[in-house]
């Protein structure tokens, strides 16, 4: 399985990482990647960019070195409604919109009845387009429940290689039985570096590997083509338009 679009990648701008933009589109076209997504940590994350960042993306060019930049964030999931650290205004900008829950942004220390809650909530936020690191031990989920919720409203959750080689020690056995589960209910996923500095762009192996062990195919990953990844960025635009003009 070959993938066209790491989505899931960390700056200089972060406060603990050690590239700069122009050192990451360049080693993502190196190694063959067509798309990035620029995503730093959401504004409760300790070191995190200021909003001024997030609210200055649009300096960064949509194509460097032959590859299509998308710019994003990857939020954290911040109480039991599914809300992110981000103001609204932001997150309607952003072309890529990731939410997960990380030690010291107010969530830490829950049953795992809360999380499953709280990331359900997220999933049905109409601005979040992927959960990040759901197999993470520090925040148990109840799979089957938060799958069946990523499949009710089309949703992606990622299955993240730092897990499995750099961070969040002891992800690997629920990664893979994450994995097995996203296979059961045929539902979608997205494979990502969450890389930090320049030379982790593109590198999944162990995420891969893990995803074919367990009978996911290019049908369940969608950044293997960025045409989908395009197709399933537009059709959650479009929710939200619609969502937009429901009563409240
Ligand atoms: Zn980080
Ligand atoms: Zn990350």
């Amino acid at each position: 399985m070959k993938l066209e679009a790491d989505l899931h990648i960390h700056t200089l701008a972060c406060g603990h990482g050690y590239s700069t933009v122009k050192e990451i589109a360049e080693s993502a076209a190196q190694v063959g990647l067509k798309m990035i997504a620029i995503t730093e940590h959401g504004l409760a994350m300790p070191g995190a960019p200021h909003q001024y960042y997030f609210e200055n993306l649009s300096r960064i060019p949509v194509d460097l070195f032959g590859v299509e930049i998308l710019k994003g964030v990857e939020a954290n999931i911040i109480n039991m409604h599914g809300c992110l650290d981000m103001p609204e205004g932001l997150l309607k900008r952003m072309d890529i919109v990731l939410a997960g829950f990380h030690a010291g942004t107010g969530m830490d220390g829950l049953s795992a009845d809360e999380y499953t809650a709280a990331m359900i909530a997220a999933i049905r936020n109409p601005y979040v387009h992927v959960i990040v690191h759901p197999g993470n031990p520090e925040f148990p989920v109840d799979f089957d429940r938060v799958i069946m919720a990523g499949k009710e409203r089309q949703k992606a959750f990622e299955l993240n290689n730092s897990s499995l080689s750099a961070s969040r020690l002891g992800s690997a056995t629920r990664c893979s039985q994450f994995s097995r589960i996203i296979k059961k209910y045929n539902a979608r996923v997205v494979i990502n570096s969450d890389a930090h500095i320049f030379t982790e762009v593109g590198k999944c192996r162990n995420a891969i590997n893990m995803a074919a062990i367990n009978g996911l195919d290019e049908s369940h990953v969608i950044n293997t083509n960025i045409d989908r990844v395009k197709e399933y960025l537009y059709l959650h635009r479009q929710h939200l338009l619609d969502s937009a003009v429901l009563p409240a």
